[in-house]
């Protein structure tokens, strides 16, 4: 389907990135005849695979594990002859069209309009035992696994807006929720602070910093240093079910960032309202440009709004 010339490959819609926002973009972009390629990443399915139930992505009454639900979009994008490919985006060059991009360092592809969908990575501490009890008591989304913890104590780490807004909703729903900050005071906004501040079974340990999390099959326990290195330093241990990190993501544009602009945490800008960057023809969707609502369904949409727009502007091209 797509014409090759001295061997390098040529393609009218490149969509990199394969969460929500990339697969979405695939099933518009092919219905739409454009015949997308898209290359997977690191982690085909992006971040939802490493979620367990979904259940709040409208259309699935009684949830849908996200491996699952990622493999259904990967389908349902390829029914309308969506190509998708393992293979990660080493280099671009987007100084003129057809824009360059090189897969796994030797593969070369000419894009007419490219949808970038690399997703973001949240951070997590870099603990043994949270890789451990990943999936089964550690979670880097409150909306996404918060439900599981009903009633019971959980903990979140970190001192931002995401933090103080991932203990208010998990407080709605949890019986306690200590909210682990390692420095003496919040980095959030003071809106979300006087929220937190005001809710009573949100416990804040400040100076305190995660030392490892404890349990059998799940969570079951945290242990955390009070003041570590200094002569007050103390060991504490919280009895906990879930272990939230709230403590950043990364928006995954370093390898555009010499073309597209971002902000200065690495978030692709877009125009107000629309999936269009600095540079004609290529398009940024989902959490890569999104560092609020960072939602499945609010991916999916702007994966749709990013095919929409590549669409119109090959129609112009042409
Ligand atoms: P931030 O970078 O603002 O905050 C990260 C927090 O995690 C900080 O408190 C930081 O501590 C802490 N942290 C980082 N690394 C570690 C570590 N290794 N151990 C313990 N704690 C750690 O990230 P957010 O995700 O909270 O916010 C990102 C952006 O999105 C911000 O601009 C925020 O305002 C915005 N946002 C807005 C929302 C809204 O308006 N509704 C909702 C959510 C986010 P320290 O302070 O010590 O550096």
């Amino acid at each position: 389907m797509d014409v090759k010339e001295n061997n390098i490959e040529k393609v009218k819609c490149l969509i990199i990135g394969s969460g929500p926002a990339g697969y979405t973009a695939g099933i518009y972009a092919s219905r739409a005849n454009l015949n997308p390629v898209v290359y997977e990443g690191l982690q085909p399915g992006g971040q939802l695979t490493t979620t367990t139930e979904i259940d709040n992505f409208p259309g699935y009454p009684e949830g849908i594990s996200g491996p699952v639900m990622m493999g259904e979009l990967k389908k349902q994008a390829e029914r309308f002859g969506c190509d998708c490919r393992w293979g990660i985006v080493t280099d671009v060059d987007f100084e003129q069209r057809p824009y360059k991009v090189t897969v796994d360092g030797k593969t070369e592809i000419e894009a007419e309009s490219v949808i970038i969908a690399t997703g973001a990575t949240a951070k997590y501490l870099g603990l043994e035992s949270e890789e451990k009890f990943k999936g089964s008591g550690v979670s880097a989304c409150a909306t996404c696994d918060g439900f599981f913890y009903r009633g019971k104590d959980v903990a979140v780490v970190g001192g931002g807006d995401t933090a103080c807004e991932e203990a208010s909703y998990l407080a709605g729903l949890c019986n306690k929720v200590y909210l682990v900050v390692r420095k003496d005071h919040l980095r959030a906004s003071k809106a979300m602070q006087e929220r937190v501040f005001k809710t009573e079974n949100i416990e804040i340990l400040f100076e305190h910093n995660t030392k490892e999390l404890t349990g059998g099959m799940g969570v079951e326990g945290c242990t955390l240093m009070k003041k570590a290195g200094t002569p007050e330093e103390e060991e504490v241990k919280i009895a906990i079910d879930g272990f939230f990190l709230a403590i950043g993501h990364h928006p995954n544009s370093d390898v555009f960032s010499k073309y597209i602009k971002t902000d200065d945490q690495g978030y692709i800008l877009t125009e107000a309202g629309t999936p269009k960057t600095n540079v004609a023809g290529v398009y940024a969707c989902g959490d890569v440009q999104d560092p609020v609502y960072r939602q499945a369904i609010t991916s999916a949409a702007s994966g749709c709004q990013a095919a929409m727009e590549a669409e119109r502007y090959l129609a112009e091209l042409n």
